[in-house]
């Protein structure tokens, strides 16, 4: 299998250079786990979550869309148990006060997964392997657990009443709101309720650049279907020849390597559950594929027994080969009716509905929560668009053209000749009423075009001498270099048939 070519560290250096992300702060020192988005990035960022709202909200009958607030009642906090059990395991050094995270210590020592692994386990551990601080080589203390919610103080008294969180996740704002949106748009099971938003995790120890961030985006649905309903699921045959690389909590346990397989495999086989769960986990994949990611750095990944969160039946995560390692991209958990339930009872509001069938009030399951941080969706597509084109000496950054920050770059060929630019202009104008575009004058045109590459941009259009004389323009593709004459009044045409997939070959006359 081909590995990624860059570090996550060489990828943070490039990402800063081009100007999609810079570290937050950095004239101060910079903040570790937060990171500021350049022009490029947020145009990459926004176009992330547009492919995403459009797959999965605007174009489906089934899911409707909420924006909750990031400060949130902390009742919600403790009704989800985050209040409790929201936490990761710290260590500090007796010498010089780094903090570390527990399972960390010992997944950098085995370099093994320690998916799961309990307090007392991590105590043990440290223990017998004799782990000392990472930083200065002495005594570690003793491991304790640390909450990952950063609470703060509404309004200008502090009091124990005052005090609220940050969100960690946007999920627990879909079931807080749950009656009230199924009541507006008039939703009938199954159905789903999505949201994209900002997350926010005190991590004690953020790294591997966008990867672990203290504050980030999440993307999350909420898939709810009728409790005595969970078999039933109408879509999974869109999905059953699909195939993936499956790594079930069985292969895990007994050494296997992970398999590549068909749903309908897997289903028949009994390695996935439910079909719904199936479902979720074929098309969350798909989207990524559809997008241009490379589906052979791809896997599912069931969860093994101990690592399974306290509410979810069953979960399986997408993972992705990151240069430091199969991670983590988005986890899809069968959460049961265990949130609804603990909003019910905390807040003693009714959340059940009524079905129309059986005439009763039905609390219902959320079969699978799809939930994917936006940041590291942002590094997949980022890994698998990265190439060094040797004969052309630089990078080109092969982003699908739904997702490149800037579609198309307008140059004059040359700077001085003031009806060449002016025209240039009049092009450039016109095209950036329908997609992101830059207009270049400086540098020679191959300087212009290796810019353009490096940053993703997909068509370049030159204006020349010749175009003054006849109305036609050179298009040449970021991924082939290919060139083709288009006269100016077909070129929105041809930009958008080329952007949809087509061959620009086909679309004008090829330049020598
Ligand atoms: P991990 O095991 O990597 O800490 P998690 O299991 O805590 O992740 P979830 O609570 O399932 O993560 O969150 C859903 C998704 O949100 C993750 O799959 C990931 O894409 C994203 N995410 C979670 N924590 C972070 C973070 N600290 N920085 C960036 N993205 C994150």
């Amino acid at each position: 299998m081909e590995k990624p070519k860059l570090t996550i560290d060489e990828m943070a250096v490039f990402c800063k250079r081009k100007g999609f992300v810079y570290p937050s702060g950095e004239i101060y020192g910079g903040i570790s786990g937060f990171y500021d988005f350049g022009h490029l990035g947020v145009e990459l960022k926004n176009n992330i979550k547009k492919e995403w709202w459009n797959t999965f909200v605007q174009q489906r009958d089934d899911i409707v869309g909420i924006d909750g607030s990031i400060i949130t009642h902390p009742m919600v906090w403790e009704a989800s148990g985050h209040v409790d059990g929201f936490t990761d395991v710290i260590v500090d050094c007796r010498k010089c006060g780094s903090r570390f995270r527990g399972d960390q210590l010992i997944e950098d020592k085995h370099k093994v997964s320690t998916a799961g692994i309990s307090l007392e386990d991590i105590k043990s551990s440290l223990k017998k392997d004799k782990i000392k601080c990472q930083k200065c080589g002495s005594e570690l203390g003793d491991p304790k657990n640390f909450n990952l919610m950063f609470a703060i103080n509404i309004g200008p008294v502090q009091t124990s009443s005052s005090v609220a969180f940050l969100r960690p996740e946007t999920a627990q704002l879909i079931f807080s709101n749950f009656r009230l949106v199924q009541e507006n748009a008039r939703l009938k099971l199954p159905f789903g309720i999505a949201q994209i938003g900002k997350s926010f995790r005190n991590e004690i120890s953020p790294r591997d650049f966008l990867f672990r961030m203290r504050e980030f985006e999440q993307m999350e649905i909420e898939y709810f279907v009728h409790p005595e309903k969970q078999s039933e699921c109408s879509f999974v045959d869109e999905v059953l020849d699909y195939e993936m690389n499956v790594y079930s909590a069985d292969m895990q346990k007994n050494n296997k390597k992970m398999e590549r397989m068909m749903i309908k495999d897997c289903l028949s086989k009994k390695i996935i559950k439910t079909r719904w769960h199936a479902y979720w986990l074929a098309v969350m994949h798909k989207w990524f594929v559809e997008l241009g990611a490379d589906p052979s750095h791809f896997r599912i990944r069931q969860h093994v027994k101990d690592e399974l969160s306290h509410y979810a039946l069953d979960t399986w995560d997408l993972e992705y080969e990151f240069p430091f390692g199969w991670k983590e991209l988005q986890g899809l958990s069968n959460r049961t009716d265990f949130d609804l339930k603990q909003h019910m009872e905390h807040s003693k509001s009714d959340l059940s509905i009524f079905d129309e069938e059986t005439k009763k009030k039905i609390l219902p399951h959320v079969i699978c929560e799809p939930s994917q941080g936006v940041e590291r969706a942002f590094l997949v597509f980022m890994f698998d668009a990265y190439h060094y084109d040797k004969s052309r000496e630089n990078v080109v950054l092969k982003l699908h053209p739904k997702l490149a920050p800037i579609k198309l770059g307008v140059f004059p060929l040359v700077s001085n000749k003031a009806d060449i630019v002016a025209k240039a202009r009049n092009v450039y104008n016109d095209l950036r009423r329908e997609w992101t575009c830059t207009f270049d004058i400086s540098g020679s045109i191959g300087r212009r075009y290796a810019r353009g590459d490096e940053t993703g941009i997909y068509a370049c259009i030159t204006i020349d001498f010749e175009t003054l004389d006849d109305e036609s323009v050179t298009v040449r593709s970021r991924d082939t270099t290919e060139q083709v004459r288009v006269k100016i009044k077909d070129l929105k045409e041809v930009l958008r048939k080329f952007m949809e997939g087509e061959k620009l070959g086909k679309l004008g006359k090829s330049v020598e």
